[in-house]
C-alpha cells in the first residue's frame, strides 16, 4: 500500500483541467509512459526541462539582433487590421522605444482581444524572437506580452520540456503547474551525512529548483538541485534492485550436483567445441550452483557468441540431479526458436522437453501442466507463461532468462516471489559497460563470452547512401541468384506522418516487384503464427529476402543468412545497430552488412556509422556509443524498451551510482523490511520512482 501521504502525487493527470484522454496520451509520451491512464502527477513533476529561455536581454529594439529572443518595452502607436473579407493579410500594430520601431505581425488574430493585449497609447511589456526584413524590425507572435507595470508579469526566465506533436507547451506547463502545487512536503530520505557533504537541497526545494530555474547554471546536471534528484533516482534503482537481491538470496536455493553422465552426452553430441569463454561460463554457473546461496548470475555475451549452449548445459545439470529447469525467452518467435535448437541437441539423451507460451491452449496445455507438475518435463521452454499463477513445478532448479537486450529485470525477476527458489541465470546479448551492468542490474555475478565461436568469418560492412539502392539492387540480385539469404530491415511497420520513414510494408512490396515470390515479410504486427511462417519460409529457403522491422533483432537465428541491408541505418542506436549486424555472419560463409543511410549526415552520425565500419567488438561499439550520445540513448531508447533515467546521467553522474550502491547495499543490511523511521522515506522514495514492485516484494517477505 503507498503511504496516504502520496495521495496527491498519485492523481491520474486527467484530473487536470483541460486534460482529456487523448491529450493525457500525448503527455505520456512525452514521460516515456505507458498510457495516460497511468500517467500521474508525479511523473509530471520529475520531467527535467531541457532547456529555458532567457528573457531578460532586453537591448532595445535597433539593438536587438536577427532571431534573438529579446523583451522590449514598447509605445503602443498605432493598429493595422487587415482590410474586411482579406484574411490572409496580417493585422499588424506598430509601436516603438527610445531606439527604434518595430511591428508586431499577428496571423488570424481577434481584433479585440489585440486591442486589449496591446492598447493604443499605453506601454507594453513584450517578448519574442526578434526578425529583421529590409532594416525593418518585426516580431510575428510575441510569446508573451504585459502590461508595463502589471502585477502579474511573465517570467522571465521559462523552463522548455520535451513535447511530443500535438502537445502544446501551455497545456503541459499548466499540469506540471497543477502538480507542483499539490506536492505535500515530505520527510527526508536521504542521510544526514549525505546530504551535508554533498549540499543537498530538499527534494521539496529540488523539484521546485528544478521547475524553475534562475539561469543557465540551474540547468547544468550538477547544480544541487538536478544532482539531488539524480541521486535519489540513482538510489531508488540501486535500492529496488538490493531489495529483489535480498529476496533472491533469503530463499536458500537447493545444490545441483548431478553425475555429469547426461552433460558428457550432450557434449560428445555437440558438432563443436566449446570456446574458453563457454567452458569457464559453464564452470562459473556449476560452481554457483553447487551451493545451497542461490545463483544470480549475469551471462553477457554478443550475439552469436554462443549462449545458448551454456544455458542448456546448466539445464542439463538440473535435471541430471532429478529436478527441472526453465528457459525464458521474450517472445514467441524466439522461444519456439530455442525449443527446436534445444531439441534437436538432446535428440536421443532421454530428457524429455514441454513447450508453453501464452498460445499453447487447451488439452495441449492442460498436457503440458500436468508434465511440469509431475516432473515428467525436464527442461521447460516458453515465455512469460512459464511463470503465470496455475504453473506449478515439481521440482524447478534453475530458471534461465533470456533477456537479449531488453532490461525486464524488475518483472523477470518476480518469478523468483513464486514458491519455488530456482537459481537465477540472466543472459543478455547487450555488451554493455561496467557501470551500467551496474546500474540496470544492481550488484549480480557477471560471466562473459567474449570471443566468438572459433570458424566465424568476418563480416564487411559498408555504409552507402539510399541513392545507390539501383546498384544494390544488382548486387541483391546476384547474390540471390547464388543461393545466398538477406535481411533486409526496415524501421517502421506503417506510414506515419509524422515520421516519414520508408514503411516495410512498401518495402516489401517494391522489392517483391523486383524478386518476385523469393520475397518474404515479418514484422511486429504480424500475429504470431504469421511471424512462424515468415520465419519458417526463411529458414527453409522459400523465400530468400526477408523485409523485417526490428522484430527479427532479439535473437533469431538462420545460420545461412549472410547478407544484411539496413535501411536509414542513421536512425538506429549503435548498439541496436550491433544486435541486428549479428543475425548475420552465423554460419560459415563470409558475410556482410550494407548500411544504407539517407544524407545529408551530421557528424556525430557520420561518426557513429563509422564505427559500425571499423569494428565488430560489440564492447567497443558500446563503450563509443556511449561516448558520442551519452547512456540515455544507449539504455533509453523506446524501441528497444530499456528503461533509461529521467535526472541521472551515468557520464555525469559515475560517481553517485557508486554511493547509491553502498547506500543501497547498506540500507537493506540495517533495515531489510525498510520499517525504520528512514525507510518509511525510502519507502515512498521508491514509490514516487515508480518502484513499487520492490515494495511489493518487501510486503511479501
Ligand atoms: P547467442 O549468444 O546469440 O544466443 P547462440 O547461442 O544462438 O548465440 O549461438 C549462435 C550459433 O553459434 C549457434 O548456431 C550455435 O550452435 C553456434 N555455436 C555456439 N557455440 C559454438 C562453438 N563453441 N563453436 C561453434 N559454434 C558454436
Ligand atoms: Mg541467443
Amino acid at each position: 500500500m503507498r503511504p496516504a501521504e502520496l495521495d496527491p502525487l498519485f492523481v491520474p493527470i486527467t484530473s487536470y483541467s483541460g486534460i482529456g484522454p487523448k491529450i493525457a496520451d500525448l503527455i505520456a509520451r512525452a514521460l516515456d509512459r505507458e498510457s495516460g491512464d497511468d500517467t500521474r502527477a508525479v511523473d509530471l513533476i520529475l520531467l527535467p526541462p531541457h532547456r529555458l529561455i532567457d528573457r531578460r536581454h532586453r537591448p532595445g529594439v535597433a539593438f536587438a539582433q536577427e532571431s534573438e529572443i529579446v523583451t522590449l518595452s514598447l509605445h503602443i502607436d498605432r493598429h493595422m487590421p487587415p482590410p474586411p473579407g482579406r484574411r490572409n493579410v496580417p493585422y499588424r500594430v506598430l509601436a516603438h522605444d527610445e531606439t527604434g520601431e518595430i511591428a508586431l505581425t499577428f496571423f488570424n488574430a481577434r481584433s479585440n482581444w489585440l486591442e486589449k493585449q496591446l492598447p493604443l497609447g499605453e506601454k507594453v511589456l513584450v517578448s519574442g524572437r526578434m526578425e529583421w526584413f529590409n532594416g525593418r524590425a518585426s516580431m510575428v507572435h510575441p510569446d508573451r506580452m504585459a502590461r508595463e507595470g502589471s502585477d502579474d508579469p511573465f517570467p522571465v526566465i521559462e523552463p522548455v520540456y520535451p513535447l511530443t506533436a500535438g502537445l502544446s507547451p501551455r497545456i503541459l506547463q499548466k499540469a506540471i503547474d497543477a502538480a507542483l502545487e499539490a506536492l505535500p512536503v515530505l520527510p527526508e530520505w536521504q542521510s544526514k551525512p549525505l546530504i551535508d557533504k554533498n549540499g543537498f537541497p530538499s527534494f521539496g526545494d529540488s523539484v521546485a529548483r528544478l521547475h524553475a530555474p534562475r539561469d543557465h547554471s540551474d540547468m547544468d546536471p550538477n547544480a544541487p538541485a538536478r544532482r539531488r534528484l539524480a541521486y535519489d533516482e540513482l538510489l531508488a534503482g540501486q535500492l529496488s534492485l538490493a531489495l529483489v537481491r535480498q529476496r533472491i538470496r533469503a530463499l536458500t536455493g537447493k545444490p545441483v550436483r548431478g553425475d555429469g553422465r547426461l552433460r558428457e552426452q550432450l557434449m560428445a553430441a555437440l558438432p563443436f567445441h566449446l570456446t574458453t569463454g563457454q567452458i569457464q561460463a559453464v564452470d562459473d554457473i556449476l560452481a554457483d550452483m553447487n551451493s545451497e546461496e542461490r545463483m544470480l548470475r549475469l551471462l553477457q555475451g554478443d550475439v552469436g557468441s554462443g549462449k545458448t549452449i551454456v544455458a542448456l548445459i546448466a539445464l542439463v545439470a538440473c535435471v541430471e540431479a532429478g529436478g527441472q529447469g526453465v528457459l525464458m525467452a521474450p517472445t514467441e518467435v524466439l522461444a519456439n526458436q530455442h525449443f527446436a535448437t534445444i531439441m534437436r541437441l538432446l535428440e536421443n539423451s532421454g530428457i524429455r522437453c514441454a513447450f508453453l507460451t501464452g498460445r499453447t491452449k487447451g488439452r495441449e496445455r492442460a498436457d503440458v501442466l500436468e508434465k511440469i507438475e509431475n516432473g515428467q518435463a525436464g527442461i521447460i521452454i516458453g515465455t512469460h507463461a512459464l511463470f503465470q499463477e496455475n504453473v506449478n513445478y515439481y521440482n524447478l532448479l534453475l530458471a534461465v532468462v533470456d533477456e537479449q537486450h531488453r532490461f525486464g529485470v524488475h518483472q523477470r525477476l518476480r518469478l523468483t516471489a513464486k514458491g519455488a527458489a530456482p537459481h537465477m541465470l540472466v543472459m543478455t546479448a547487450t555488451p554493455i559497460p561496467r557501470t551500467l551492468v551496474l546500474s540496470a542490474f544492481g550488484d549480480m555475478d557477471v560471466s562473459r563470452l567474449s570471443e566468438k565461436p572459433a570458424g566465424r568469418k568476418p563480416i564487411a560492412t559498408a555504409t552507402m547512401s539510399i541513392d545507390r539502392l539501383p546498384e544494390i539492387l544488382d548486387r541483391l540480385r546476384n547474390a540471390i541468384d547464388a543461393g545466398r539469404k538477406i535481411y533486409w530491415i526496415c524501421p517502421l511497420v506503417e506510414e506515419s506522418d509524422l515520421v516519414e520513414l520508408m514503411s516495410a510494408e512498401k518495402r516489401f512490396e517494391w522489392l517483391k516487384e523486383h524478386f518476385g515470390t523469393v520475397t518474404g515479410l515479418i514484422h511486429g504486427r504480424m500475429k504470431a503464427d504469421e511471424k512462424d511462417t515468415a520465419m519458417q519460409d526463411f529458414k527453409s529457403g522459400k523465400t530468400r529476402l526477408l523485409v523485417a522491422t526490428t522484430v527479427i533483432e532479439v535473437g533469431v537465428d538462420v545460420p545461412d543468412a549472410s547478407i544484411m541491408v539496413i535501411e536509414h541505418a542513421e536512425r538506429f542506436g549503435l548498439a541496436q545497430l550491433h544486435q541486428l549486424r549479428g543475425r548475420v555472419g552465423r554460419g560459415d560463409e563470409a558475410s556482410s552488412c550494407i548500411l544504407l543511410y539517407k544524407g545529408p549526415l551530421g557528424a556525430t552520425a557520420k561518426a557513429r556509422l563509422s564505427i559500425m565500419r571499423q569494428t565488430e567488438d560489440g564492447f567497443r561499439v558500446a563503450e563509443e556509443d556511449l561516448r558520442l550520445r551519452g547512456e540515455g540513448e544507449l539504455l533509453g531508447t523506446r524501441q528497444s524498451g530499456m528503461p533509461g533515467f529521467r535526472l541521472a546521467s551515468l557520464d555525469v553522474h559515475a560517481d553517485l551510482l557508486e554511493t547509491a550502491r553502498n547506500d543501497a547495499r547498506h540500507i537493506v543490511h540495517e533495515d531489510p523490511s525498510l520499517s525504520s523511521e528512514r525507510g518509511a522515506a525510502l519507502r515512498m522514495l521508491l514509490h514516487i520512482w515508480r518502484k513499487d514492485e520492490a515494495v511489493r516484494l518487501l510486503r511479501a517477505g
